[in-house]
């Protein structure tokens, strides 16, 4: 990566130098010509100031030419007809051409200076020439000096020019190794850093870097390392609560399996005669199986629950008539318990499954009868507030320890294991509960106090958030 910085770096580099260079070198050449003319514009004027127009022409100008100038430079002096009246580099000055067509004459007579680049025809050489107007205006003082184009001043400046260039290339290639190294060095410390993880290990140390996009590299991987973390560790977590369930399922069914089997080889080995023995022991299996049908109903509609089920058949439940249709179906077993129970509830309906919310109140309104001694109460009260239906499942039975309240809505977990077994349950019912609560995205409070009764109270919003 560093190298493919550094290449297109370079490239770009000498490309701007090329076309700067290039700039530079085109305008810094015409600042040179002009300042050569203007120079020699001043020596042309100098030239008139020490000339006798009067006296010999021909000789001062060799004079002139070869004391104060430099050998190259060429000095002429036409008349306004265009006559050579004088020349420094020609002896025969009347052998000389007319000269009033020579462009930078032309334009001296007319404007007072002129200039022009052409071969010479008296001395054969590519020259650059200026000329002006004397201050008599009688005559036009004109310099040649060797000159073929613009080059020519290029050439002086290119040492220079090409100098400047290297030590910009080198400086600029210095800054740029150290600019890539700033961007390399970060990436590599980051990639190496990311390329430690094995498995679930996340525990990165990136450092601070001075770009920001840097610290989002390393910002974001540590989020995404810690969320799969949190994923995995939620995975393990349900893989564990699934083990369990499994292996707490065989077992609670294995109890029931293993009395039906002892009672059924009994009867069949035909020890059993007496016929009220008999019939205790079909009594027995039929309750045996009747455990295992509410166990295995129990199990199935938690998996349905957890696995939030798509078919869930949605309507308009009445609060009302459902706790008329529980209360019908729990008054027997009430009745077994000596248990009173007792209604309370506004005209509420909500848009739920009604399969669901029958189940969530007869579990709790049969826990309170369970849960229960002879001459005890449940009372059920349903409401509405702040956009939310109640449920309130009361009881004055024997009520559930601080420890235990943390503990009773897992599953399989019963306070008294014994007496839950006897009255059918499963140590399901609380967990279908919970579960059915929370696909209503409510919740469910719990106050008790053991002697006393227990109170739980179901919150359920009429909106289903799922
Ligand atoms: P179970 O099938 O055993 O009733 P639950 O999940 O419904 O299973 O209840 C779990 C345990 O919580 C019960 O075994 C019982 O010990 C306790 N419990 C539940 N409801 C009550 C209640 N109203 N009063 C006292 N204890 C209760």
């Amino acid at each position: 990566m560093k190298r493919a910085i550094m290449l297109r770096f370079v490239v770009i580099l000498l490309l701007a130098l090329a076309v700067s260079g290039a700039f530079s070198y085109y305008f810094i050449g015409r600042n040179m010509l002009q300042h050569d003319m203007s120079a020699m514009l001043n020596t042309i004027h100098a030239v008139d100031y020490a000339l006798d127009y009067s006296g010999n022409l021909q000789e001062q100008v060799e004079k002139l030419q070869a004391e104060a100038m430099d050998a190259s430079s060429r000095i002429t002096v036409i008349a306004s007809d265009g006559t050579v009246a004088a020349d420094s580099e020609v002896d025969r000055v009347d052998s000389m051409e007319n000269h009033l067509e020579r462009e930078e004459v032309r334009e001296a007579f007319e404007t007072g200076t002129g200039r022009d680049t052409r071969s010479s025809e008296s001395i054969g050489e590519s020259m650059l020439y200026v000329a002006a107007r004397s201050s008599n205006g009688s005559y036009v003082v004109r310099m040649a000096v060797p000159y073929t184009n613009l080059l020519d001043y290029m050439i002086s400046i290119f040492p220079v020019l090409l100098l400047g260039t290297c030590i910009a290339f080198a400086v600029s290639v210095i800054l740029a190794i150290r600019f890539a190294d700033t961007i390399t060095t970060p990436l590599n410390e980051i990639s190496e850093e990311m390329g430690k993880v094995h498995g679930a290990q996340t525990d990165f140390s990136f450092k601070q870097y001075k770009y920001k996009e840097l610290n989002v590299i390393s910002e974001t991987t540590m989020k995404m390392a810690a969320e799969i973390q949190e994923h995995m560790d939620q995975l393990e977590k349900e893989k564990k609560i699934r083990q369990e369930f499994f292996s707490n399922a065989s077992h609670e069914l294995k109890t029931p399996i293993t009395s039906v089997r002892g009672y059924a080889e009994l009867l069949d080995q035909g020890f059993i005669q007496d016929d009220a023995t008999k019939k205790d022991f079909y009594a027995r299996i039929l309750k045996e199986t009747d455990n295992m049908t509410n166990l295995i109903n129990d199990i199935l509609m938690i998996s349905r629950l957890e696995a939030k089920e798509a078919e869930v058949t949605f309507s308009t439940v009445r609060i009302g008539p459902l706790l008329t249709e529980i209360f019908e179906s729990a008054e027997p077993i009430a009745a077994d318990y000596q248990v009173m129970l007792h209604k309370e509830c506004s005209p509420v309906s909500i848009e739920a499954s009604a399969k669901q919310l029958r189940e969530l109140i007869m579990n709790l309104v049969s826990n309170g009868i369970k849960y229960n001694h002879p001459g005890g109460n449940v009372w059920v009260e349903a409401w509405s507030e702040n956009g939310k239906l109640y449920i309130r499942v009361k009881d004055d039975g024997c009520g559930i320890s601080k420890e235990e309240q943390e503990r009773i809505f897992e599953r399989f977990y019963r306070v008294d294991k014994g007496r839950s077994k006897k009255m059918g349950g499963t140590g399901l019912g609380l967990s279908i509960v919970k579960h059915i609560v929370e696909y209503y995205s409510g919740s469910i409070r719990l106050e008790s106090e053991p002697g006393k009764g227990s109170c739980f109270t179901v919150e359920l919003p009429f909106k289903k958030r799922i």
